[in-house]
C-alpha cells in the first residue's frame, strides 16, 4: 500500500494568505478588484481569484486606469505607485506584508538619514523582483541590487556600505555576501549589514529537509515564478535526489511513481493546499489505474 503524505508545514506564509483574504474580502463587496501583478506566484491560484473577478495587471495599465480599486499585493511596491494612484483618484487596498512594509521603512529611514552622504545601500535580492523594485524605491531608485557574488563588482569598496536582503533570500547566500564585501571592503570602511530575511521562509528550509528525506520520492509544487520556490526546491534536491518540481496534478505522470512507496508532497509560500492535496487525489487516481495520464 502506497503512502502519501502532506507536508504540514508547506504552503502560504502568512503575508500572502493575509492578501488573499483581503482580495476575497473586496470581491465579496464588488464585482471588480484589480490587482497590481500575480497576487502570489501561482498560477493555478491566480486562476481561481480571476473566476471571481480579480484582474491582474501592470504598471502601465494602471498609470492609465481612474476611478477604480486596486490591490497591492503582499511584495509591496516602490512610492511612484502610490503617487500614480493618488492622481488618477485610485483606491488603493494595501496588502503589503507587514515584514516587507517594515523593511522598507527601514531601507528609507537609513536613505533619509545617511550620515554619510558617500554611503551605498546595497540590497541583496533579485533584479527586476517586484519586493525589490518596490525596496529600491525608498532610496529614489539609488540603491544597488546584487544577485550573487559576481554582482559584487558593483560595489565601490572604497565607500561606506549598508548591505539588506530580499526577505525572501536564503540566509546562507545572504552571509556569504556578508563575508565576501567584509574580504573586499578597504580597512576604514564602514560596512553594517542587516540581516532582514524572513524567517517565514528560511525556517521552512530545515523542515523541508527533514520532510523529503523521509520519503522514497517527492513533489514538489511551485509555480515557475516563485523565488522562494526555487530555493526550497533546491533544498529538498539536496536531501532528497528523487525530488521532481511539479506545477500541478498535470505534470504527474504514471512513469514517475514506479517503485514508490512513500510519496511526499510539499511546497512553496505561494503554493495553495488545496493544489498539494489536487495533486495527492491525481497520485491515487494514477496508482489506482483510473487516470492514464
Ligand atoms: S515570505 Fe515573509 S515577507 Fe514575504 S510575504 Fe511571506 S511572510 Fe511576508
Amino acid at each position: 500500500m502506497v503512502k502519501i503524505e502532506i507536508d504540514k508545514s508547506s504552503g502560504f506564509c502568512f503575508g500572502v494568505v493575509n492578501a488573499i483574504k483581503q482580495a476575497e474580502a473586496e470581491l465579496k463587496a464588488d464585482e471588480i478588484l484589480y490587482c497590481l501583478g500575480d497576487i502570489v506566484h501561482n498560477s493555478h491560484e491566480v486562476k481561481r481569484l480571476n473566476s471571481m473577478g480579480l484582474q491582474t495587471i501592470n504598471h502601465e495599465e494602471l498609470s492609465k486606469l481612474h476611478d477604480v480599486k486596486v490591490l497591492l499585493r503582499a511584495h509591496g511596491e516602490p512610492p511612484s505607485t502610490y503617487e500614480i494612484a493618488r492622481k488618477n483618484n485610485i483606491r488603493i487596498i494595501d496588502a503589503t506584508c507587514p515584514v516587507v512594509l517594515q523593511l522598507q521603512r527601514k531601507i528609507k529611514k537609513t536613505f533619509d538619514n545617511l550620515e554619510q552622504k558617500d554611503t551605498q545601500i546595497v540590497i541583496y535580492g533579485k533584479n527586476g523582483h517586484a519586493e525589490v523594485n518596490g525596496l529600491v524605491g525608498q532610496t529614489e531608485n539609488k540603491a544597488i541590487v546584487v544577485e550573487n557574488v559576481s554582482d559584487l563588482d558593483k560595489i565601490d569598496f572604497s565607500r561606506p556600505i549598508k548591505l539588506f536582503s530580499q526577505t525572501t533570500k536564503s540566509l546562507d547566500g545572504f552571509s556569504e555576501i556578508v563575508e565576501k564585501i567584509k574580504s573586499r571592503a578597504h580597512e576604514a570602511v564602514k560596512f553594517e549589514y542587516f540581516d532582514t530575511v524572513c524567517r517565514q521562509v528560511s525556517s521552512r528550509i530545515d523542515k523541508i529537509r527533514d520532510f523529503a528525506s523521509e520519503y522514497d520520492l517527492i513533489f514538489f509544487v511551485s509555480g515557475e515564478k516563485s523565488s522562494n520556490g526555487k530555493i526550497l526546491y533546491e533544498e529538498c534536491h539536496q536531501a532528497n535526489p528523487n525530488s521532481i518540481r511539479v506545477s500541478g496534478p498535470n505534470d504527474i505522470e504514471k512513469s514517475m511513481l514506479k517503485n514508490a512507496q512513500y510519496i511526499g508532497i510539499c511546497g512553496a509560500t505561494s503554493t495553495p493546499k488545496w493544489l498539494m492535496e489536487e495533486i495527492a487525489e491525481k497520485i491515487k487516481l494514477l496508482l489506482n489505474g483510473e487516470n492514464e495520464k
